[in-house]
């Protein structure tokens, strides 16, 4: 990726990714019948850039775009989004009256926020429910006085019970028993729900892993957060699908140099260069988001070669061995992206730092610059 105006460090975001990665996602949940699709774009896009992420989202065929707050669905609005949005976790106060007039679906975890919900109506509802996450949505011993006030509120118009849902505790786990024992207590509360009237939209339960791994908990919507960029979200257990990873962290060196035999580097000399060695500075360190924990564990590429990071990450630079070499300064950095040349992936340094992907890519900031870009569909490898 040639930039004419180097930056110093930078995150390039490929939406033709974002765009390949969600047709690959639509065609495989639509096998055995339509499922919609909601892209989930909370976070700024898991560090991609929320609004760009979700217009090449849409474009793509994504059904409905799903994020954690009323200020990022109000966002999307504010950015020309007009289709389906839901948000599911507000605090005490939140302005449901500006996500109900910007047409945004909001969710309720319990009948105090149903009662809070219906005060600003008509409004349309999701219900969420805990199946066995034990995080947000009503506990079962609640389903009956949830649906029951839901129920009310809705024969009184004073709002639409448009889905029912729940979230997913260990589906990057396919065999961890409380799968099956979460999409029973779903079914359960789906029975329930009926039972107490409510007849809603959508009824949906998978997240990115359940969508490629657990066709029977695919209902009618899956909600895709990491395989829309391109990551896996059970890495050494999903089959090879083809996504791109969409996010690229690139750098200039700053400069290089000898390192003698013995020399300590960075903070604390954590590493001393075993031989003679040479090193190069990267302007990138945790003001970035770069974890401090990538010092002495994860890798770099420079040149054609992965470079590993030697001593302690700082707040605005790390180090990398060159192995003898003296690149100019600008020379290109990649700390991550898809892979195709050879590079670290996220998952790569997730793996290093002991993390997910999803942390590596969602920290990722402070003063890197943003870019986007659209490369040709062809380019890139199949994983
Ligand atoms: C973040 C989130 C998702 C997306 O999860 P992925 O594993 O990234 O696909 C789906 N549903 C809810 C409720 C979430 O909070």
């Amino acid at each position: 990726m040639s930039d004419p105006v180097p930056a110093r460090a930078e995150i390039v975001v490929d939406l033709a990714a974002v765009r390949h990665n969600v047709r690959i996602l639509k065609d495989l949940v639509s096998v055995d019948g339509p499922v919609a699709l909601m892209a989930v774009v909370k976070a700024d896009g898991y560090g991609h850039g929320m609004v760009e992420v979700a217009a090449a989202a849409r474009d793509a065929g994504a059904d409905w775009l799903g994020v954690a707050t009323i200020d990022e669905a109000l966002a999307l609005r504010a950015a020309g989004d007009r289709g389906p949005l839901l948000c599911w976790l507000s605090a005490p106060g939140d302005d449901f009256a500006a996500a109900v007039a910007a047409g945004v679906e909001v969710t309720a975890y319990s009948v105090e926020e149903l009662e809070e919900i219906a005060a600003v109506g008509p409004a349309r509802v999701q219900l969420k429910v805990d199946t066995g996450l034990s995080r947000g949505g009503a506990p079962r011993a609640a389903w009956h006085d949830f649906f029951a006030v839901a129920g009310d509120l809705e024969r009184e118009g004073r709002i639409t019970v448009s889905g029912i849902w729940s979230h997913l505790a260990a589906s990057d786990e396919p065999a961890h028993p409380a799968n099956d024992a979460q999409e029973a207590a779903f079914r359960d509360a789906l029975s329930l729900a009926a039972s107490a009237g409510l007849d809603p939209d959508v009824a949906h339960l998978a997240n990115s892993a359940a969508a490629i791994l657990r066709p029977s908990a695919h209902f009618d919507l899956v909600r895709c957060g990491i395989a829309t960029y391109g990551l896996d979200p059970a890495p050494g257990v999903s089959p090879r699908l083809g996504l791109r990873p969409a996010m690229t962290v690139r750098a200039r060196l700053l400069m290089s140099k000898e390192v003698a035999a013995g020399e300590g580097v960075s903070y604390g000399h954590t590493w001393h260069a075993p031989e003679d060695t040479t090193v190069g500075v990267v302007p990138a360190g945790y003001g970035e988001g770069i974890p401090r924990a990538a010092g002495n564990t994860a890798s770099v590429w420079v040149g054609d070669s992965r470079r590993p990071i030697r001593g302690r990450v700082c707040m605005d630079q790390l180090v990398v061995d060159l192995d003898g070499e003296l690149p100019p300064p600008g020379t290109e950095v990649v700390l991550f992206g898809p892979g195709d040349l050879g590079e670290p992936t996220a998952q790569d340094w997730a793996d290093a730092v002991g993390t997910i992907s999803y942390e590596i890519v969602t920290r990722v900031g402070g003063r890197l610059s943003r870019r986007f870009v659209d490369a040709d569909e062809t380019a890139g490898g199949d994983r």
